[in-house]
């Protein structure tokens, strides 16, 4: 793998108004990069900022503040106030949404929804040409030709989200965020979807944020895996070794929420069940965020936001307690 950043995030915060002076804090001070041709997984329970960030880097919604690189090309820094136009960026960054069905117009066949990005950035110079394209994307998909005059109605969830990966690929992108694209899918279909994500990595040269809540999805796809918890990571690392050497408490109770099959792995890690529910990000708890569901919260997590600090080569965590913990 090339050791290219192809994506850049430093500091992004997204905050967005909740009445009166309150502020939802979605994605608090992220910083991560993505190296060109890898996938890098996002994880963390619903409501953690992982689809926030993933919309945000893209400009989806516009950030609050902080700097966001593509490929060597400054796109947005709130602080030097830089604001790339994204037309070019929208067709080389695209992203394929949890929920095939809500994605995709009712009103339109599979074929002009495959082909609206490629009309929009104008990569097709004849009808004859567009419509190959559209055939030869239903192919790569797992879907045939016939298939190009249906509706989404008319397939299956499983289908449905391999039409949204073939209008992601439609412009030819290099870089795909994928948000949750198994998550509304069957388990039986989840394996063949991201299956169909690697093999598409491998002979496209893409580079993938692959959001989802489900660890073992993620691990499975990533190269390496971040964590998040509240709008701030907490852990970042190797997929492996993040799995069998995770240091920070909060991944550790993902981890050990897995079923896991081998009891040698099992006894590897400590099982730590956490209670209670996430905080709302109105009102975060002061210092470390986790600190109210955390079985080794000090004093010190009160009072002082845990540092990002590099635990071992590649892998990064942020907790006050960790020499203790691990
Ligand atoms: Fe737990 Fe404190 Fe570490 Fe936060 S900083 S994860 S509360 S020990």
């Amino acid at each position: 793998m090339e050791e290219k950043i192809l994506v850049q995030v430093d500091h992004l915060k997204q905050y967005f108004p909740a009445g009166g002076k309150k502020v939802v804090k979605a994605v608090d001070d992220v910083s991560l990069a993505i190296k060109k041709g890898e996938t890098l997984g996002l994880v963390g329970e619903s409501g953690c900022g992982k689809t926030t960030t993933g919309r945000s880097l893209l400009r989806l919604v516009e950030p609050t503040s902080g700097k966001i690189v593509y490929d060597g090309e400054t796109i947005f820094d709130s602080e030097n106030n830089i604001k790339k136009d994204m037309v070019e960026y929208r067709r080389r960054m695209q992203i394929v949404f949890q929920d095939p069905y809500a994605s995709l117009d009712p009103r339109m066949t599979v074929g002009d929804i495959i082909g609206e990005g490629i009309d929009i950035h104008r990569l097709c110079g004849s009808a004859q040409e567009r419509r190959d394209r559209i055939l030869s994307l239903l192919k790569t998909v797992g879907l045939n030709s016939e298939q190009a005059n249906r509706y989404p109605h008319e397939f299956s969830g499983g289908q449905r989200q391999r039409v949204g990966i073939a209008r992601a690929l439609a412009v030819d992108p290099e870089f795909i965020v994928c948000d949750e694209p198994v998550s509304a899918l069957d388990v039986s279909i989840q394996a063949q979807v991201v299956n169909m994500f690697e093999d598409l990595q491998q002979k496209l040269g893409l580079t993938y944020l692959f959001i989802a809540h489900d660890l073992s999805i993620v691990n499975h796809i990533s190269d390496r895996i971040g964590v998040m918890y509240l709008g701030r990571m907490v852990e970042l690392a190797p997929s492996d070794e993040l799995i069998f050497h995770s240091v920070h408490p909060y991944t550790k109770s993902l981890i050990s929420a897995i079923p896991i099959a081998d009891p040698k792995t099992a006894r590897q890690s400590k099982r730590i069940v956490l209670s209670g529910e996430v905080p709302s990000p109105v009102n975060p708890p002061s210092g470390c965020h986790f600190r109210t569901r955390c079985p080794y919260a000090t004093a010190e997590c009160a009072e002082r936001e845990p540092e990002w600090r590099e635990v071992s080569k590649g892998h990064f965590a942020a907790c006050h307690n960790l020499e203790k913990i691990n």
